[in-house]
């Protein structure tokens, strides 16, 4: 435990925080593909609403609706985001290298 002096040192102290919860919610996050049901190859993460899905899949989806003029919803049961678009989904780096890494070491 130790006192925090300044603004500077109490924001170092957050981002090191942040990095814990990073590794504590990466424990417990269901690698599984809400539309296809499988572990994700290529894990997109939603920044609006923070969902995780398969690149290929929720591209499908997005595609399909879109085609049909439709808002694509978010495949996620309960979540309230109606409106799921390419340009919201970004790769999710880290929790990809994570998949990888846990298939490498299942594969032993
Ligand atoms: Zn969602």
């Amino acid at each position: 435990m130790y006192v925090v002096f300044s603004a500077n040192q109490e924001s170092a102290e957050g981002m090191e925080e942040l990095d814990d919860d990073i590794a504590v919610t990466q424990t417990q996050v269901n690698f599984t593909c809400p539309l296809t049901q499988v572990e994700m190859v290529i894990p997109m993460k939603n920044k609006t609403c923070n969902h995780l899905y398969e690149e290929a899949a929720i591209l499908g989806l997005i595609k399909t609706k879109h085609s049909q003029k439709k808002k694509c919803r978010c495949p996620v049961v309960g979540c309230g985001n109606s409106d799921v678009r390419e340009s919201d989904l970004i790769l999710d780096q880290i929790l990809k290298r994570k998949i990888q890494n846990q298939k490498r070491n299942s594969n032993r």
